[in-house]
């Protein structure tokens, strides 16, 4: 099979062979010392403020998400969610349940934040930004220049889910002026899936301490303490961290993140590129696109996107990804983050141009 969905995706050979190793014991300096390298390569590759530190969690992108709106709001806070899609609506599902007060900034689906949707909330006392950096279930990339000005200007703290956008798009804590962000181990950095990483600068590692959320497992400044001396709380998923630490190291050494942005931009515009003539609609417009997914609507009414993912897996062994709710027939994905060649896009062009030649597309 050749996976172009957007998580788990195809993971490198280096990491794929550190994977049937023993597990070490981890409670140890040489362990402590790989997590500090860890520690240091993510901020690094974030961009984030000289201050800052990095939570691991053992638990998939949602559990950063759940664990950054306990860790950083309280009831006493006001905040805006943007909800472009399903990820968004993740995010105002967790302010309800952990009854975070919030503004919903609703977008048609496949369409960006502008500054119109802004207006209405400068200067109102809000204290708190949630928003994706790329919204995978649509694709569209979040203009994070915009945003971060905006709570820089309103002294709003920004938390950013950049779960799928990581490495695939740019992203400067620094620049952006964002304070939080998270990403998860089998988005772009192509490891097993089981863990996740909130990066924080000054002003996230004052607020979570502040707040000291009553909990147990997702008690950031305990995980704080612990990663003074390079170990979590409990038991880490190991294995994921030993390969985190080749790849980082590995990114370090092949031109840094500047160049991981690069290679996901070609790959995304490569096979943008190929589809053109093929009966598909942008959901997103190419500028508004991340590098991270395409999402595609079939433009003949008769097909349906579900089923199109289901042909391609049965007939074609091909994963690519289907959407959930609301756009299930309508839209599919197609990742460019992973271990994916232009030989591999070719290969899923022409199980499109195949179909076509079936009269299924
Ligand atoms: C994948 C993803 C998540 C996390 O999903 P999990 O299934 O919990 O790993 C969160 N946010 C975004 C934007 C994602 O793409």
């Amino acid at each position: 099979m050749i996976n172009f969905t957007v998580g788990p995706v195809q993971m490198d050979k280096e990491t794929r062979d550190l994977g049937i190793e023993q597990i070490p014991y981890f409670r140890t300096p040489e362990f402590s010392e790989l997590m500090k390298e860890n520690e240091k390569l993510l901020c690094s590759f974030f961009d984030a403020p000289d201050e800052s530190r990095v939570i691991f969690l053992t638990g998939s992108g949602t559990a950063s998400m759940e664990g950054g709106v306990m860790n950083f709001f309280t009831p006493e806070d006001k905040v805006i969610v943007v909800n472009g899609g399903s990820f968004g609506h993740r995010l105002v599902e967790l302010c309800q349940i952990h009854e975070i007060p919030y503004a919903e900034i609703k977008l048609d689906y496949g369409k960006p934040l502008t500054e119109d949707h802004l207006k209405e909330f400068e200067g109102k006392g809000y204290t708190g930004f949630l928003v994706q950096l790329c919204e995978t279930s649509t694709g569209v990339l979040y203009n994070m220049n915009m945003i971060g000005d905006f709570c820089r200007r309103n002294g709003i703290f920004l938390f950013v889910d950049a779960v799928s956008g990581f490495m695939a798009d740019e992203i400067s804590m620094k620049k952006m002026g964002i304070n939080a962000a998270i990403t998860g181990s089998q988005k772009a950095l192509a490891l097993p899936p089981s863990m996740s990483f909130t990066i924080m600068d000054g002003k996230a590692i004052e607020r979570c301490q502040k707040i000291n959320v009553k909990n147990l497992y997702f008690n950031y400044p305990d995980y704080l303490k612990n990663g003074e001396r390079g170990q979590t709380p409990f038991t880490p998923a190991v294995g994921t961290l030993i390969q985190l630490n080749e790849k980082l190291k590995r990114i370090e050494a092949t031109g840094g993140i500047k160049k991981q942005n690069e290679l996901a931009r070609e790959k995304a515009a490569y096979f943008r590129n190929k589809i053109k003539s093929l009966p598909f609609k942008l959901f997103s417009e190419e500028k508004d696109s991340s590098n991270c997914v395409t999402a595609l609507c079939p433009t003949n009414p008769n097909v349906n996107a579900h089923k199109l993912f289901e042909l391609i897996k049965d007939e074609y062994g091909i994963w690519i990804c289907p959407n959930a709710g609301d756009m299930a027939e309508k839209v599919f994905r197609v990742g460019h983050i992973g271990s994916i060649s232009k030989k591999e896009i070719d290969i899923l062009v022409d199980a499109f141009f195949d179909l076509q030649k079936r009269n299924l597309l």
